[in-house]
């Protein structure tokens, strides 16, 4: 039985700032925190939300017991969501930790994500995977590779795999908007390495394939609310990031 005690809201760090992108759009920022014991409570993140009529698209379900349910309430109150659908972009546990709040409907996500969490349940819900907090490891109930495309009445939702950040991450395309939401493959200030599952050269190709998307605006995980509230990022995003790669694998090199 999972209580909200696990952890009572603390005000001070427990708090959401929402930020309407456009009028089908909004992204949930839980700060930065910069003595918070949690590396993405330092780092600052925050999940997304893609609506129309009386549904919507939950994209990650936030870090911190509490905050998902702020998410679900928030959508509900203001803008009269009713019936809810998940995606999990990857399983990393600061992007599924209140996916139980919807563990009745549809959790996509990719094959992987699925698999990942699931050979980790004992240790994610003992809270010793990567340290508390402890929270029901509720995996993706509809899986798939490759491409995934989803509706909200007449809009589109394009789910794209990337070998980025790490095996089976999901970009999401909001193709009439040309907004892509990155999640983690994007990241500012800082981008986490991680070639266990794909070598950087293949990591690298897969940025050059993002950046032949048909896209204007970028959105990621952890980013900068300013430039959020100012519009988001645009391909440079991706051209910087891949770059950061490029030097720090010619600086391992030297
Ligand atoms: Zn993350």
């Amino acid at each position: 039985m999972w209580t909200k005690k696990v952890n009572a809201l603390d005000e001070k760090i427990n708090y959401i700032d929402v930020v309407d992108i456009n009028d089908h759009l909004a992204y949930f920022y839980w700060g930065r925190h910069k003595d918070h014991s949690a590396m993405d409570m330092r780092l600052g993140g925050g999940t997304h939300a893609i609506y129309r009529g009386d549904s919507a698209i939950v994209v990650d379900t936030m870090n911190l017991p509490g905050q998902g349910e702020r998410v679900r309430k928030h959508l509900q109150d203001n803008y009269a969501i009713k019936y809810f659908m998940v995606v999990n972009t990857h399983w990393h546990l600061d992007h599924i930790t209140e996916n139980h709040l919807y563990k009745n409907g549809s959790i996509i996500g990719h094959a992987d994500t699925r698999k990942i969490i699931l050979a980790n349940k004992d240790a994610i819900e003992a809270g010793t995977l990567w340290g508390p907090p402890a929270f029901p490891a509720i995996p993706p109930n509809v899986t798939f590779k490759g491409r995934m495309d989803l509706w909200l009445e007449d809009l589109k939702v394009e789910l794209h795999e990337f070998a980025i950040h790490c095996e089976g991450h999901l970009a999401v395309h909001l193709p009439d908007d040309k907004i892509l939401l990155a999640a983690d493959m994007l990241e500012d200030p800082i981008w986490i390495f991680n070639f266990d599952f794909a070598t950087p050269e293949t990591q690298l190709a897969e940025f050059e394939r993002m950046m032949a998307m048909d896209i204007e605006r970028i959105y990621a995980s952890h980013c900068n609310l300013d430039t959020v509230k100012a519009g988001g990022y645009d391909k440079h995003f991706i051209k910087n990031n891949a770059t950061y790669l490029k030097r720090m694998i010619a600086d391992a090199d030297n």
